[in-house]
């Protein structure tokens, strides 16, 4: 069963370690826990429906409850409290194209704002309802979510929208295929999601992000039905699935996705290499992208996450070895960690893993092999878990990220944790704040921050807390030109500050395309637009 106000599943844990409670005691000082609202506490909480219930949707109070809020650090707040301020007030789960198509109707006639919703893992606001005089009716694709037919010899598969990731690779590794979409929240988002949040997977470095990997599909709108057929490649004017890509539930449901697989690879390696410094570390990653190196994954942890990886391993005696074993090898305290994947035929593999060593060699690396590899492969979807334990022991934990070339990107990368460390001064208090690159292209590179903080004495003032940092981060972000978003999309939180990146014109095109495939604004107002955007036309 999913857990109700956490990620993931009942049952499933990932203990902070005695090593990361001292490092974060010692970085952050002793924190204490604020309590958390029972369930039947923030059921009390719901308020009665404005909608009747009837065939095709549920006001399930519990139900309601459950779709409310995504994965955000907000969301997360509102759900422990227990305050969740607003809900929908029915969930509908179709289980066909057809229920689909009827839900839209009934929600035109009765003026309804509808929220598409995948697997509600957003972590930008994208499916919380808005205060609004409409009442919210939330679409769950959930039971639409099956593989619909593959085409072997085209590599073509067709999934329900609401297929999980889990569900996706179980069904295709029976054929021998598999997509290769691998988002850290691969347990619970599913296929419809990533389309309409430009999502990138860990190893989008050999399958590609997911816009590569969607060919077509099917979208029920309020204007009609859109089909957007799978070609190989189609100069016959814009492109409509880059359209849709991104569009955030605001153009309409997406019902069935067709998407590019690849044969199941011989053979998948992860390992782990260490380089002396940043500057080293990052003149090797870029020779690796550069030169086109055919990489599954590819990942640069900088000096502080490095550092704070090896101590939250919690295996002191085998890092110290490690350490002594760099040092002999020169890589000392500024060193940074790579971690990298070898996939393909076992030739394939050989021969990328003698060229990474001769690239590697030449910066200064060492590679450690697959021990360090195959720890991060066992907990690559499991360290969401994490943010329970260190909420337990009263800190708050959160990420973000961005995109930016690699010229300007060191000084992103400082001007991002400065404003996170610097962000909570006024009130004495100190935030952890370090980075790793983790999807690289030849100009540039994605940089994913994680920070800490303690909480404060109410969910009010630790929701102010959070507020702070994320406008300080990301206006540091637009400062230096950076996208406010390469893999979580837009949602809420960052719709103030897409206009930096679009434009005024960008922003417009965007609204007359709301508007065309949405004239009275009823699917999922305020999310990629602001309200006010919404309503002044951008
Ligand atoms: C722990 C954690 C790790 C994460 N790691 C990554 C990562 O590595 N890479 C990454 O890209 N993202 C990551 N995310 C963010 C999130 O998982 C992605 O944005 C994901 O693509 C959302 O998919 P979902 O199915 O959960 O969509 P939801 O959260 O349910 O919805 C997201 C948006 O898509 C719309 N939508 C969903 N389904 C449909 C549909 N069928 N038709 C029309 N619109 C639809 C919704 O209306 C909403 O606007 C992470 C989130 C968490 C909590």
């Amino acid at each position: 069963m999913r857990q109700w106000n956490a990620w993931g599943h009942e049952g499933e844990d990932f203990p902070a370690t005695e090593q990361a409670q001292t490092y974060l005691r010692e970085h952050l000082g002793p924190a204490q826990a604020l309590p958390d609202a029972t369930l039947q506490q923030a059921l009390a909480a719901v308020p009665a429906s404005r909608l009747q219930a009837r065939q095709g949707w549920s006001i399930d109070p519990e139900l309601r409850l459950r779709h409310a809020r995504g994965q955000s650090l907000p969301d997360w707040l509102a759900l422990r409290s227990g305050h969740l301020q607003h809900y929908p007030d029915a969930v509908a789960q179709p289980s066909s194209r057809e229920e689909v198509r009827a839900l839209l109707d009934a929600a035109r006639q009765l003026q309804v704002t509808v929220i598409p919703y995948g697997g509600g893992t957003s972590v930008v606001g994208h499916i919380n309802p808005l205060p609004g005089d409409r009442p919210v009716l939330t679409l769950s694709l959930q039971r639409m979510n099956r593989l619909l037919s593959l085409d072997p010899v085209a590599q073509i598969a067709h999934f329900g929208a609401g297929t999980p990731g889990p569900e996706v690779e179980a069904q295709l590794r029976q054929h021998g295929f598999l997509l290769g979409h691998f988002p850290q929240s691969y347990e619970l988002s599913t296929v419809g999601g990533w389309v309409a949040s430009r999502s990138s997977g860990q190893q989008s470095m050999r399958y590609g992000r997911i816009e590569q990997l969607f060919a077509g599909g099917h979208v029920e709108t309020l204007s009609g039905s859109w089909d957007i057929p799978a070609l190989p490649a189609s100069s016959a004017g814009p492109d409509l699935r880059e359209m849709l890509l991104g569009s955030e539930g605001r153009f309409g449901v997406i019902t069935d996705v067709a998407l590019r697989v690849s044969r199941l690879p011989e053979q998948e390696r992860f390992h782990v290499a260490f380089v002396p410094d940043a500057a080293r570390a990052l003149a090797c990653v870029r020779e690796l992208v550069q030169q086109r190196t055919p990489l599954s994954m590819l990942r640069l942890s900088l000096p502080e996450e490095t550092r704070a990886h090896l101590i939250l391993a919690g295996h002191a005696r085998a890092v110290a070895w490690l350490e002594r074993y760099l040092r002999l090898r020169g890589i000392g305290a500024g060193k940074c960690m790579l971690t990298f994947g070898l996939t393909g035929s076992r030739a394939e593999v050989a021969t990328l893993r003698a060229r990474l060593r001769r690239v590697l060699a030449a910066h200064g690396g060492v590679d450690t092999g697959s021990m360090l590899g195959q720890r991060w492969q066992a907990v690559r979807f499991r360290s969401p878990y994490l943010r329970e334990s260190l909420w337990r022991l009263g800190y708050a934990v959160d990420t973000l990220e961005t995109a930016v070339d690699w010229s300007r990107l060191p000084q992103t990368v400082e001007a991002i944790e400065t404003s996170l460390r610097q962000g909570l001064a006024d009130e004495g208090e100190r935030v952890l704040a370090f980075s790793h690159l983790s999807h690289m292209y030849g100009e540039g590179s994605s940089i994913y921050t994680t920070y800490f903080y303690r909480c404060a004495d109410s969910y009010e003032r630790t929701q102010a807390r959070w507020q702070k940092l994320k406008k300080r981060a990301s206006e540091a972000i637009v400062a230096h030109a950076a996208t406010i978003s390469h893999q979580h999309g837009v949602g809420i939180d960052h719709a103030p500050y897409l206009q930096a990146e679009k434009g005024v014109a960008g922003l417009r095109a965007i609204h007359a395309l709301c508007q065309h495939f949405d004239p009275q604004g009823l699917l999922n107002p305020g999310k990629l637009l602001e309200l006010d955007q919404d309503h002044q036309g951008a």
